[in-house]
């Protein structure tokens, strides 16, 4: 048993190790405490479910005290209540967790426990709320009464509470901190502005199936969208040190389904499609490219970064690209590339560069900082988090407007959570369409959110179009 449980963490947890995690740390239980108050609505069901899938992906013992509500949300593994999915949910991450539902909540030795609702003990380490939008995180037991309906909020809110627990674990500490992804506005700025599913933008080339493709899925699963339309398109096959931030992989997709490596694994491109049900493509993106090179979609979303991508994306003449990272320093970061008003891709993150580590923001520093991928599953929830508020809410989405086109979400608790930033169009840019060629693609075939790009709009405006 030891010796399956030690090998399984000893591949899985990989990534975590090189984001600075520590064994000793991930060992220390930690207890998730959802009161009958949220447990019967559908925000305290969707946050307690992304919490527990997060938390499931690095903690190796959890607690539970999840009543067992009928559910009104949908869940990653089928289920009949709202303590079952969240059982099943995270023994299907990880086949190996020592999961246990003690028999008090009185405190236990060592361990950690966050509560959700006001039904909790007022003696927990961290607590999660929600109000439309806005979710927040805190160390004292909060007041009024929860919001039942916010969406995004609750998401949020999940994220902030997976963080806050991997940063106590490893006796980092954290301050209360509020984020709106709707709004992308945080602290006191954050005002409880929301949407609700499904997201519904057209047609989307998803390209790259990792850790924020995989989180975008989930979420739009969670809002209701339908995958109908959506490519995915990623060659690579699922590993088991994935799982430790692919919110839609359980272990079987690895291959490891009983906590040993005993199937052939999935492509991330099905791994992360079928949770919206979205047609998965096992071709990298240059291959897969030429193919399709007569078919233009509603939305492009660039979400690899090897190969090319982000110059092959540039070069496709779209409206708009949306995309979003992980980085080495606990960020997790919204792009948006307006042609003619912001950079493009390409220019922004280049392929040879690698991430700065301009000052040590986190507790750890990644031994492997050059390493594309290391990441830890609240980052790319995050990441994918921001992608799905930004499209559930095109055209008006605060991302669009304005001239700030790059956001920093800073997860370590310790600091102003957001950054802003603005990256001017680059003199030179030999990646992005010109204005012209642009104007030819849209007109050889319309998508939905050509109009985004100001070379319509001058055309319009000349009667041209
Ligand atoms: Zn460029």
């Amino acid at each position: 048993m030891s010796n399956r449980r030690d090998a399984f963490y000893d591949e899985r947890d990989r990534r975590t190790r090189q984001y600075g995690g520590r064994d000793k740390a991930l060992e220390r239980p930690v207890r998730i405490i959802v009161g009958d108050d949220v447990a019967t609505t559908p925000a305290g069901q969707q946050a307690t479910l992304a919490l527990i899938n997060l938390a499931a992906r690095v903690h190796r013992h959890i607690d539970v005290h999840i009543p067992a509500t009928r559910l009104l949300v949908p869940t990653l593994v089928p289920a009949n209540d709202l303590h079952a999915a969240a059982v099943a949910t995270a023994l299907a991450i990880n086949p190996v967790l020592e999961l246990t539902t003690s028999a008090t909540l009185a405190p236990i030795d060592g361990s950690l426990a966050i509560g959700l609702g006001r039904d909790v003990p007022k003696d927990l380490d961290l607590y999660l709320d929600w109000a439309g939008g806005r979710g927040h995180i805190n160390s004292a037991p909060l007041a009024g009464s929860p919001d039942p309906v916010s969406v995004f909020g609750a998401a949020t809110a999940a994220v902030l509470g997976a963080a806050g627990l991997f940063r106590l674990v490893h006796a980092q500490p954290i301050r209360a901190t509020r984020f709106n992804p709707i709004e992308l506005t945080a602290d006191d700025r954050a005002g409880t502005d929301d949407r609700s599913g499904p997201i519904d933008v057209g047609t989307v080339l998803v390209i790259g199936a990792g850790a924020v493709a995989s989180a975008l899925a989930y979420w739009a699963r969670q809002l209701g969208t339908d995958g109908t339309g959506w490519d995915i398109v990623d060659a690579d096959i699922v590993e088991l040190h994935n799982i430790n931030r692919c919110m839609t992989m359980t272990a079987a997709h690895a291959g490891w389904p009983d906590g040993t490596p005993i199937e052939t694994p999935a492509h991330k491109a099905d791994a992360t499609a079928w949770a919206l049900g979205g047609t998965p493509h096992h071709q990298w993106y240059d291959q897969w490219q030429p193919q399709h090179d007569a078919q233009r979609h509603d939305v492009v979303l660039t979400l690899a970064n090897a190969r090319g991508v982000r110059a092959l994306a540039a070069q496709r003449g779209e409206p708009l690209l949306l995309h979003a990272t992980t980085s080495a320093n606990w960020t997790a970061e919204l792009h948006r590339h307006l042609p003619d008003r912001d950079d493009c891709p390409a220019c922004r993150l280049p392929d040879t560069s690698k991430p700065k580590m301009a000052c040590a923001t986190g507790p750890t520093i990644p031994t492997e900082p050059d390493s594309p991928d290391a990441a830890l599953p609240f980052l790319s929830a995050a990441a994918g988090l921001m992608l799905a508020a930004t499209l559930s809410d095109i055209p008006g989405a605060a991302a669009l407007h304005g001239r700030i086109n790059h956001w920093q979400l800073d997860l370590t608790l310790d600091a102003p959570p957001l950054q802003p930033r603005q990256h001017p169009p680059r003199d030179g840019c030999t990646h992005q369409l010109p204005a012209p060629l642009r104007q030819a693609v849209h007109t050889a075939q319309a998508c939905r959110w050509d109009h985004l790009d100001d070379v319509n709009q001058r055309a319009d405006a000349h009667g041209e179009l």
